[in-house]
C-alpha cells in the first residue's frame, strides 16, 4: 500500500465531493428549471443553485458551508487491510479540512467543543463490504444537518395518516414526510426510502439509496412504479424550491426494501438537499486512480 497515493486520492475524492455537484444532480435541477415560470421564486432559486454549483466547481470551494456528515462506503478485495484504510481515511479528512475542502463541522456533543480536524469517534463514518474486484470501490456521501433534520420514520399502521401495512400506506408516509418538511432541508431534494428493516438499518438503507443515479428507477417493478407515481404526487404539492412554491419540490425518489419481522413495518425516509454531494472512485492496490465514478 503506497500511503502517499492513497491519502492524496482520498483527499481528491473529498475535494470533488465537496465542491463539484455530480452531473446527474445538475441535470435534474436544470430539468426543474425548465418546468418553472421565468421570474418566479422557483425559477430564481434554481438558477441561483446552478450558479452556486458552477462557482464552487470553478473555485474548488465547498458547495455549502455545512460540509455535512461524511459517510465512506468501501468495497474492498478479499484480504484487504481495512485497518490501514481506516487510518488513511481519517488522515485524508484531517488534511481536507486543513485545505478548506471541509469546514470545521464536527462538535463534541457533550462538551460542545469543536473537533478542529473533523476526526472523532465515528467521524468520518466508514462502511466496508467485500467485493470480487481487485480494485477498491470508494464512495463518499456528504449530508448536511438541515436535510438530516427533516428525515422521518413511521411505524405502520399509522392511523393518523390512514396508512396500513401496504404500498398505499408507504406512499402516504412519504407524502406526509415531504409535506412536513415544507421545503426545509433546502428543497428540491432527493427522497431516499427504506421499507422494512429495523429502525437503525431502515435509516441506513434509506441513505444507501443516494448512491443510485438520479433518473434511474428501481429494478423492483412495484417500487419503480411507486417512485414514478410519487414524483407526480409530490410535484402536485407545489411546495417548490426552499418551500416558496413551484413544481420542483423533489429531484427524485429512490426506494429500497428490506425484510421485516411480522410484528413491525417501518418506513424510513431520509431527505437529501439540492446540494447532493456524492462521488466515488475505483482505486488500485497502490492507491492509484482507475476510474472516477458518477
Ligand atoms: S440542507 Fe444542504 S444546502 Fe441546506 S444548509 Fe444544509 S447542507 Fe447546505
Amino acid at each position: 500500500m503506497k500511503k502517499a497515493h492513497w491519502e492524496k486520492n482520498l483527499v481528491e475524492l473529498i475535494r470533488r465531493t465537496s465542491t463539484d455537484l455530480p452531473a446527474d444532480v445538475e441535470q435534474a435541477i436544470r430539468k426543474g428549471l425548465r418546468r418553472e415560470k421565468k421570474g418566479s421564486h422557483a425559477h430564481d432559486f434554481l438558477s441561483m443553485m446552478l450558479e452556486n454549483a458552477a462557482m464552487a466547481r470553478r473555485d474548488s470551494v465547498p458547495l455549502c458551508q455545512d460540509t455535512g456528515t461524511l459517510t465512506f462506503r468501501f468495497t474492498v478485495p478479499s484480504g484487504f487491510d481495512t485497518n490501514g484504510l481506516v487510518s488513511l481515511t481519517r488522515n485524508a479528512v484531517s488534511r481536507a479540512t486543513r485545505l478548506g475542502y471541509l469546514r470545521q463541522n464536527t462538535i463534541d456533543s457533550v462538551s460542545g467543543e469543536p473537533y478542529v480536524t473533523n476526526v472523532a469517534h465515528a467521524s468520518p463514518m466508514m462502511e466496508f463490504l467485500q467485493g470480487a474486484r481487485k480494485t477498491v470501490d470508494a464512495r463518499l456521501i456528504m449530508k448536511g444537518g438541515g436535510c438530516e433534520n427533516v428525515g422521518q420514520q413511521y411505524s405502520l399502521p399509522e392511523t393518523t395518516l390512514g396508512a396500513n401495512r401496504d404500498m398505499e400506506g408507504v406512499r402516504r408516509c412519504i407524502l406526509d414526510a415531504v409535506w412536513k418538511a415544507q421545503g426545509r432541508g433546502c428543497a428540491p431534494g432527493v427522497i431516499g426510502v427504506c421499507i422494512g428493516g429495523d429502525r437503525a438499518k431502515g435509516y441506513a438503507y434509506a441513505k444507501e439509496q443516494f448512491l443510485r443515479k438520479l433518473g434511474e428507477r428501481s429494478d423492483v417493478k412495484v417500487l419503480a412504479r411507486l417512485e414514478e407515481r410519487l414524483m407526480r404526487d409530490i410535484r402536485r404539492m407545489e411546495i417548490g424550491p426552499m418551500g416558496l412554491g413551484g413544481k420542483t419540490t423533489a429531484l427524485d425518489v429512490k426506494m429500497g426494501a428490506l425484510s421485516r419481522l411480522p410484528a413491525s413495518f417501518f418506513v424510513s425516509i431520509s431527505y437529501m438537499c439540492w446540494a447532493f454531494r456524492r462521488r466515488g472512485v475505483l482505486l488500485g492496490p497502490e492507491g492509484g486512480v482507475h476510474r472516477w465514478l458518477y
